[in-house]
């Protein structure tokens, strides 16, 4: 049940955050007792710790995770993080947040996540391909494309699924392309799947700024973290006219009420390591710039970014959580009295896993999709998604994040009735 007042230690674990909201959920479902334990447990956690020689000589053990919530619907399906913050709990949060993401979207995967607790801004590339290589060679029993499919995510990329498919193919004797998404496009990847989680954001909100009647011209946006997510869909939203009036980087932020030139913006942390100091733009304190007055926040780095410290000072109309877990449970009550128009992440983020999914479909069948028919396929189950999130919303009397959740937790416990419980 919502903790009425947790402690901070509390509401910042996700795990905590994303049972919340599956309780809330649940119970408005009323959901059998029984489902309710099945769901609510990972159906598997692998710990591994991953010895490796670092370039100096020395020998560090690192340690990894991968977490299956739910293989109910399909191969368990998500990304793979490096961080040195990474815990078991926050892994469990993202596997499920992957379930439920993964049927909000209506694709034929469940949930899991993995991690690797490291610091990659001080390894090597060589030291992060061994870490990878390990990593997958421990997991390497637990994955497949009918088991379970990796994924980027916080500090991975291509490269990073080069080196998995590549340590599953040489195991298993043959290319296996379809064992991860988010490869290089020469190597199985796919068209689209860079901008892909930047594109659903600017989707969904494209959907939202309807019912507030603002064009995109008028729409002021704020971006905060400018990774994969937030530059791609900073660099998307400003192609389709929106103002990109600041972004907030760990390091600093940078703001212009006139709209950020995004691809120079790019270009310009490209060349010098930091979007401070970028031309035409003020650098502003980074711990004000998520307050700033705004159509639309975009949080797009990591969890616990919006939480009960904070969320009153928030000042947009619509929040677009292309992160996952930037909102902490005990922030949804206070986004909810402002009468902030939530997209939560398992809606708003979830065009990666769409067109990881594209991947994944192009990899079995050996046939490659052009651009366009990628792009519009994303939007047609973006588009249908939200409208179905939005109109349980009004129908059941709850907000979208409870929205999102109770068709989610639905199709999958419906999918887990038919099969039954096997014994
Ligand atoms: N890491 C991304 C996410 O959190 C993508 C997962 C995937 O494509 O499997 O949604």
């Amino acid at each position: 049940m919502l903790v009425e007042s947790p402690s901070l230690e509390k509401e910042f674990n996700p795990w905590l955050s994303a049972e919340a909201r599956f309780d809330e959920a649940a119970n408005r479902l009323g959901l059998d007792e029984g489902l309710r334990k099945v769901l609510n447990m990972p159906a598997r956690e692998i710990t591994v710790h991953i010895p490796v020689q670092l370039d100096d000589g020395r020998i560090e053990v690192f340690t990894g995770y991968r977490v299956q919530h739910s293989i109910a619907r399909g191969p368990a399906k998500g990304g793979i993080r490096f961080a040195p913050d990474v815990t078991l709990d926050e892994i469990r949060a993202l596997a499920a947040w992957m379930t439920w993401k993964c049927a909000v979207v209506n694709i034929p995967f469940g949930g899991g996540k993995g991690g690797v607790i490291c610091e990659p801004s001080i390894l090597s590339n060589a030291e992060l391909e061994k870490i990878t290589r390990r990593y997958t060679a421990e997991i390497l029993d637990f994955i497949g494309p009918e088991r379970d499919v990796p994924a980027p995510d916080v500090n991975t990329n291509e490269q990073t699924m080069a080196w998995i498919m590549d340590t599953y193919s040489m195991h298993v004797r043959h290319t296996v392309t379809a064992v991860v998404t988010g490869k290089p496009l020469n190597l199985g990847g796919s068209r689209g799947r860079v901008e892909a989680t930047g594109r659903g954001c600017m989707i969904v909100t494209q959907q939202a700024l309807k019912q507030f009647r603002l064009d995109p011209s008028d729409t002021r946006v704020v971006v905060q973290g400018f990774g994969n997510v937030g530059s791609m869909a900073a660099k998307l939203m400003a192609r389709a006219g929106f103002k990109i009036v600041a972004v907030i980087e760990w390091d600093g932020a940078v703001y212009n009420p006139h709209g950020l030139d995004i691809p120079a913006l790019i270009n310009h942390r490209q060349e010098t390591g930091s979007i401070t100091g970028f031309r035409e733009a003020e650098d502003i304190d980074r711990r004000d710039a998520m307050f700033l007055e705004c159509d639309v926040l975009l949080p797009a780095a990591r969890e616990n970014v919006i939480t009960s410290e904070n969320a009153d000072r928030i000042r947009c109309k619509i929040l677009c959580e292309g992160a996952n877990g930037p909102t902490t449970y005990v922030a949804d009550s206070i986004l909810q009295d402002k009468k902030i128009f939530v997209i939560p992440d398992i809606l708003a983020n979830a065009g990666g896993v769409t067109v990881s999914y594209f991947e994944w479909v192009q990899d079995r069948q050996g046939f490659f999709w052009n651009e366009q028919l990628v792009n519009g396929r994303l939007e047609e189950i973006m588009v249908n998604s939200f409208r179905d999130i939005v109109e349980y919303a009004d129908k059941h009397g709850v907000n979208n994040r409870i929205a999102a959740y109770m068709v989610a937790l639905d199709r999958v416990a419906f999918a887990i009735k038919l099969r039954g419980i096997y014994a």
